[in-house]
């Protein structure tokens, strides 16, 4: 008897983060890092873009938040560089048969302007995760001057990923 092949399964996950912005800190956002004279106080390098993004995927999948998998109580994440954060989690994605089919963020801040540096977080993005860089796609918008953002004392970042698992062949 031959089985009628099944659609893929399909998941949406979103992320978020803030960080403070402190000085004597490399600001990295993306993976990119980013000229500027103040970067995010954080446990591992503060990238609030690459965190949203693991959350977003890891969402999708149904494996729980990026505090748990990568405690800030571990030394040994430590000023990790969050690029670790997020290939260890394109791998667990593997293990499971998930592959991302696109990823959209939003990165929120006042200062600095961002655009010439949106292509380079979207092929470094696209580059940890084997994507297209058309399939992973950034934003950048300021506070309108509100709140700790619009202050210029925090960063924030949003963002969703949608997953794809492909189904089992079946003879
Ligand atoms: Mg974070």
């Amino acid at each position: 008897m031959i089985e009628e092949p099944k659609p893929p399964e399909y998941r949406v996950g979103i992320g978020t983060d803030i960080h403070r912005i402190v000085e004597g800190r490399k600001l990295m956002l993306g993976g990119v890092h980013i000229p500027f004279p103040a970067g995010l106080l954080g446990h591992s390098d503060g990238d609030v873009v690459l965190h949203a993004v693991v959350d977003a995927l890891l969402g999708a999948a149904g494996l729980g938040d990026i505090g748990t998998l990568f405690p800030d109580t571990d030394m040994q994440w430590k000023d990790a560089d969050s690029k670790v954060f997020l290939y260890t989690v394109k791998e667990q994605l593997e293990r499971k048969q998930w592959e991302v089919v696109n990823v959209d963020l939003t990165i929120h801040t006042e200062v600095p302007k961002l655009g010439p540096m949106k292509g380079q977080i979207r092929r470094c993005i696209a580059g940890l995760l084997g994507m297209d860089f058309a399939a992973v796609n950034v934003k950048a918008k300021t506070n309108e001057g509100l709140g700790e953002i619009g202050a210029g004392e925090a960063m924030a970042a949003t963002a969703v990923a949608l997953l794809r698992r492909k189904p089992r062949r079946t003879l």
